[in-house]
């Protein structure tokens, strides 16, 4: 028989599969000897079991029944008791935190005899009372599945009521929920554990949960365990309280410890957000004993974990409990300075500061932020509770934020707190703003989980739900729709929108000298990262000012040079003469004419990028980019001939481009085939390359082009363009005298070229991996066309994750590279090989191209820091 039930002091912090990160955490500060109330955590095996079965699996009632047992032995009263009853909470806990998205069932234990002997023994009528209207509230809503309405309509304001007036309200709940069942609520407390474990489980599969794990890409399957636990009462009076608090700022990573304390309050008061905490500072006026306490477990857990912790407390009338831990979520900038400062203070080394920040968070230091003006005056100020800024139009509930997210607007979402209910508007929003609530509010705390701006707890606003607008207290009011402005480092509020600038961390990588903690972090740990890393990170740039910033960047060099750019704009019309060209001459003009311009591109790039190595591709798109639109140059054709007024070059023009329309364009007469089918236009580039390297030669320089020919599916093909281009370069050496040894190599970004690498490796001196065609053709997915039209019900319905456009589909794309890797290599070792497909600057993907011993990655500028940065994590097994 499989055991699904482990008390407390069975466990562990590495048992998160398990008992989930609750039940772990509880277990770690269960055998650190810290305060916790005692009890037992069901395994998310039991979980999964029920699910699967829809029953609870056999043994698991005995199981609880011994440990219930056991709680009872060690707390020396009975569960449900009438004359001193024990009590239970009922709580979820997944393997990863999903903030509010299951149940939890407080009070369990209680019914119409134990509240007499809870009154007695707490010599607290209202307390008793009031505990057992929670109970019935939330049995009733959670368990029951009766709509929280249901009872808040009955009452609004608990803390206002007396003992008489709570006594009718358990008789008016207890009627509304005989009302909404047909069943009187259960007297019996096993029966209640019974039904209440089961909600836990069954909370698992909620809506809202689902659409919480697909956002944070939580596996569907991994179920909750539920832990029952003692209960201790932070809600008896003005010596207790509850609270929630971080080791240190989560938002900022500032030392020194962060949170929010509630008297007179059970933890679920101050998560919701709905009466104003105050800072957890403030403590220790009103009990410094307790508070000193909590300092001490603070420092123990920060240095027992090694990281930042945040914690749920309660105090039960000057007693101090924890009654949760984990290693806190926090934003990025608190991530990055976290992990430098624990490195200054000996918790950690450089690696494993490294290791604990990701890419991802690298990238949304680098976002825009406000441009500074101290001009600019806020309306109002709230708390900065998770950074960044964003801009859009205000909706004031979260169906409307979705309705207008989807239409293509920008939507800041605004409201007086969220719930687990508001997550897709969330989800759609730039940014959050909320009036009540504090840095540990749901608001808060889901948006820094996911990343999104987020301002909480402006109390000088208030929303008028029915007028569809909000007024600032002594400020201007603000129409649903309005665009607002909100920064989510400082809490500041703006109405219309504020312009935005590069953050610190982008000036100081673009060489600025800035006065930052969070840039000095991320320059430091970059440094390692640079002596870490395996992979060399090059990037994709066609242009000089391009190139300049990524080298600033620390781009080793170009990896792709796309040179379409260079046929466009006025040179177009020498393209089109090219293409309607009737005979050697009027080509020839063409060309000559391209020529000198595409040399002096490569002239400026290869100065940007003296003495690394510039990739030039060669032209790759269908020829048809380059032409008018056959639909408008029909019509015109048509008019003028209507009008007797023909115009030649038109009616060449016509011709030419219906010759060369395509059904399939990016499956049709583009890249290496343009080379064969129409051989100046490569011609003039190797020229153009060529030259261009001599005269840097010539300069004093030291330029390092190499050519790379897209689109290959065969050694033959490859074999051909090489002979071409390398007589062109072997004549310009001629002519200028000089030595040119310019490498020619290969995409690889077709199956055939992949399947065949081992024979193109032969004419090949390189390979670069183009995983944007590659994944395009291994798929069958058109690039331009599917991602918006389909992608979203293919993830819906978890065909993938993520876009294999953003991230590289490995099990598919990945294989094949990885076969091409092994194929070119068995023909040349020493190969070299990138990648320079947009997956060179993703996370995840960098780690799988580390694995499969590429040579570099070559991703868009903004994203260099980035891949250097996860090059470094791939190499010390990051995840
Ligand atoms: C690729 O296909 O991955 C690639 C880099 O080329 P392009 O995106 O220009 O087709
Ligand atoms: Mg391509």
């Amino acid at each position: 028989m499989p055991t699904y039930v482990y008390d407390f002091d069975q466990g562990n912090k590495d048992q998160k599969d398990l008992l989930g990160g609750k039940g772990a955490g509880l277990a770690e500060m269960t055998n650190l000897g810290l305060p916790v109330p005692p009890g037992f955590t069901i395994s998310t095996d039991a979980c999964r079991a029920y699910l699967a079965e829809g029953a609870e699996p056999a043994g698991l009632e005995a199981e609880v029944d011994e440990h219930l047992h056991t709680l009872e032995e060690r707390m020396g009263r009975r569960l449900g008791d009438p004359d001193d009853p024990l009590l239970v909470s009922v709580r979820s806990g997944a393997k990863f935190s999903m903030p509010g998205m299951m149940e939890t069932v407080l009070d369990v234990g209680l019914n119409d005899r134990s509240v007499v002997g809870l009154a007695e023994q707490s010599g607290d009528d209202r307390f008793a009372a009031d505990s057992y209207r929670r109970l019935l509230q939330m049995f009733g809503t959670t368990v029951l599945g009766i709509d929280g309405e249901a009872f808040s309509d009955r009452m609004d304001a608990a803390d206002e009521l007396d003992t008489e007036q709570l006594r009718m309200v358990v008789e008016d709940f207890k009627a509304i929920i005989r009302e909404h069942t047909g069943h009187d609520f259960p007297q019996d407390p096993r029966e209640q554990l019974r039904l209440a474990i089961r909600a836990v489980f069954s909370s698992w599969n909620t809506p809202r949960a689902a659409l919480y794990r697909r956002q944070e890409q939580i596996p569907d399957d991994l179920g909750t365990a539920v832990n029952i636990q003692a209960m201790v009462f932070g809600n008896r009076g003005q010596t207790s309280g509850s609270g929630v608090a971080f080791t240190r700022d989560p938002a900022t990573g500032d030392q020194g410890l962060y949170g929010d304390y509630l008297t007179d309050a059970q933890g679920e008061d101050v998560v919701a957000g709905i009466r104003n905490t105050i800072a957890i500072a403030d403590l220790a006026e009103l009990d410094r004993t307790s508070y000193e306490e909590l300092l001490r477990i603070m420092a123990t857990l920060e240095k027992h974990y090694r990281d930042m912790c945040d914690l749920e407390f309660t105090i039960e009338d000057g007693h101090l409990w924890m009654l949760q831990t984990r290693v806190g979520k926090r934003t990025a900038e608190a991530a990055v300075r976290i992990a430098a400062d624990m490195v200054d203070e000996g918790l950690i080394d450089e690696d494993e500061a490294l290791r604990r920040v990701t890419g991802d968070q690298l990238v949304a230091l680098m976002f825009p932020r406000f441009a500074p003006d101290p001009s600019r005056q806020p309306v109002t100020t709230g708390m900065n509770a998770s950074p960044g800024a964003a801009v859009g139009k205000v909706a004031l509930d979260s169906d409307t934020a979705v309705a207008w997210a989807e239409r293509g607007d920008d939507v800041i979402l605004v409201r007086k707190e969220t719930t687990p209910d508001d997550l897709h508007g969330m989800v759609a929003a730039r940014g959050v703003l909320t009036s009540r609530g504090g840095k540990t509010s749901h608001a808060a705390v889901v948006a820094r989980g996911m990343g999104r701006t987020c301002v909480c707890g402006a109390e000088a606003i208030r929303i008028d739900l029915v007028n569809r607008r909000f007024e600032v207290r002594g400020g201007p009011t603000v129409e649903e729709g309005d665009v607002i402005s909100i920064d989510g480092g400082t809490g500041e509020v703006f109405v219309g929108e504020v312009p935005v600038s590069d953050p610190d961390v982008v000036r100081r990588l673009e060489g600025e000298d800035v006065d930052d903690p969070v840039a000095d972090a991320v320059e430091r740990l970059l440094e390692r990262a640079d002596a870490v890393r395996r992979l060399a990170v090059r990037a994709n740039a066609d242009t000089p000012e391009d190139a300049i910033r990524a080298r600033r960047f620390g781009a080793a060099g170009i990896g792709l040079c796309r040179t379409e750019h260079m046929f466009l704009g006025e040179r177009r019309g020498l393209v089109e003469d090219l293409i309607v060209a009737e005979d050697d001459a009027q080509k020839e003009h063409a060309l000559t004419g391209l020529e000198p311009l595409q040399r002096s591109d490569f002239i400026e790039i290869l100065t940007a990028m003296d003495g690394l190595p510039v990739t030039v591709r060669l032209i790759d798109p269908p020829l048809h980019e380059f032409l008018p639109d056959l639909t408008d140059l029909a019509v015109r054709v048509a008019l003028e001939d209507e009008r007797h007024d023909e115009d030649e070059r038109d009616h060449l023009m016509l011709a030419a481009v219906r010759r060369l329309h395509e059904h399939n364009p990016m499956l049709g007469l583009r890249g290496v085939r343009i080379g064969l089918v129409i051989p100046g236009l490569f011609d003039l580039q190797a020229r153009a390359i060529a030259e261009a390297t001599a005269e840097r030669i010539a300069a004093g320089g030291d330029p390092r082009p190499e050519i790379m020919v897209p689109l290959v599916a065969s050694e033959r093909e490859l074999a051909l363009i090489r002979a071409q281009l390398e007589a062109v370069v072997a004549t310009v050496a001629e002519e200028q005298g000089v030595a040119l040894d310019i490498p020619i190599g290969t995409m690889i970004e077709l199956p055939r070229a992949a399947v065949t690498a081992d024979r193109i490796a032969t004419v090949a001196d390189f390979f670069s991996f183009g995983t944007n065609d590659l994944t395009q053709t291994v798929w069958g997915f058109s690039r331009d066309d599917v991602e918006a039209a389909f992608f979203p019900a293919y993830r819906d319905q978890g065909v993938f994750p993520v876009s294999p456009f953003e991230s590289l589909d490995v099990e598919g794309v990945g294989d094949l590279v990885r076969t091409a890797v092994r194929l070119g290599r068995s023909t040349k070792p020493d190969l070299h090989m990138g990648v320079c497909g947009e997956h060179g600057g993703d996370p995840a993907s960098i780690h799988f191209f580390d694995e499969v011993g590429l040579d570099y990655v070559s991703c868009s500028p903004f994203r260099v820091p980035v891949a250097r940065w996860e090059a470094a994590r791939a190499v010390l097994g990051a995840t």
